[in-house]
């Protein structure tokens, strides 16, 4: 019994310390701030759910590598994390680990790019409804979301009282877009819409009938349209000055896209056989379990 009181004042010191020594990293996380802040929603694209791709770039003086945490909604399904290569602009495959509310990633650069199926996305007869409570999980200089219309819908209408830009996205769909500004962390955005559609195919099928797709090196031409959208846009020339600023920012990886994503509806049933390796279809690079891009030249597998 004496010696309680004795361990009970060595398990404080042992408590102090971690608390001392756990607070520097965590404290340095406090400190990040984001120079940007996508939130994509792609609904009905190649699942029959809502595909929200989530992307962005810490400030220049935050020192690299670093991990960020991104919080993840309830019930999501977790499809990739990834940041682009700062010299190619490809996607690679980030480190990170996965609780059920969030990822903790680690960014050689400071860019990061996730995306997660959400199975929420409501169909009421022909009419789709979708509401995301984002949580901004930093301070963001610029926040941006988009809606993808699927192929197919019509009457995309986005539940804000703020200003939407209409452009048109590198598949020739309509893309829809708030920017929101300066965001602060813990600040939860919600982000609602409603389209009308009289079918169930997705959107991939529909501009993809016979699965075949253009090489992703290949340049969609949709990025001058968002660009002139954008100048059109901006009599508000300071929006217009920082969309293009950030579409520059995030052209590369977010050019490959189309061809990117377009070929794992019918490439991940192939290269999902049972007891076959995976090899990356454009360089030949083996992939490793769980890697949703090429570890070598970024195309997505
Ligand atoms: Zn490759």
């Amino acid at each position: 019994m004496p010696r309680l009181p004795h361990r009970g004042a060595g398990l404080l010191a042992l408590l102090l310390i971690a608390a001392i020594f756990g607070a520097a990293p965590a404290h340095a996380q406090d400190d990040v701030t984001l120079a940007t802040l996508r939130v994509q929603i792609w609904p009905e694209y190649d699942q029959p759910s809502a595909l929200v791709i989530v992307d962005g770039r810490t400030t220049e003086n935050v020192a690299t590598p670093i991990d960020l945490r991104i919080p993840l909604p309830p019930g999501v399904t977790l499809h990739a994390v990834a940041y682009p290569d700062s010299a190619t602009g490809n996607l690679l495959n980030a480190q990170y680990e996965a609780s059920e509310d969030g990822v903790t990633l680690t960014s050689p650069n400071g860019q990061f790019l996730l995306e997660y199926y959400d199975g929420s996305l409501a169909f009421d007869g022909n009419t789709r409804r979708y509401t995301l409570a984002f949580e901004v999980p930093y301070d963001v200089e610029q926040f941006v979301w988009e809606v993808q219309q699927p192929a197919g819908a019509s009457g995309l209408t986005l539940d804000t009282g703020a200003t939407v830009q209409r452009t048109t996205g590198a598949m020739g769909l309509l893309v829809q877009r708030v920017v929101v500004g300066a965001a602060s962390a813990g600040e939860t955005v919600t982000i609602s819409f409603s389209y009308t559609k009289p079918d169930r195919t997705l959107s991939i099928d529909r501009l993809n009938p016979g699965g075949d797709v253009s090489s992703p090196q290949v340049e969609g031409s949709g990025q001058p349209t968002v660009l002139m959208v954008a100048l059109l846009a901006g009599g508000l020339a300071l929006v217009g000055a920082g969309v293009y600023w950030y579409v520059e920012q995030t052209r590369r990886p977010q050019r490959r896209r189309p061809g990117g994503r377009a070929r794992p509806a019918s490439g991940r049933k192939k290269n999902a056989a049972p007891g076959g390796r995976r090899f990356c279809t454009s360089c030949g690079e083996a992939a490793r379990p769980g890697d949703k891009f090429c570890r070598n030249c970024g195309k997505r597998l």
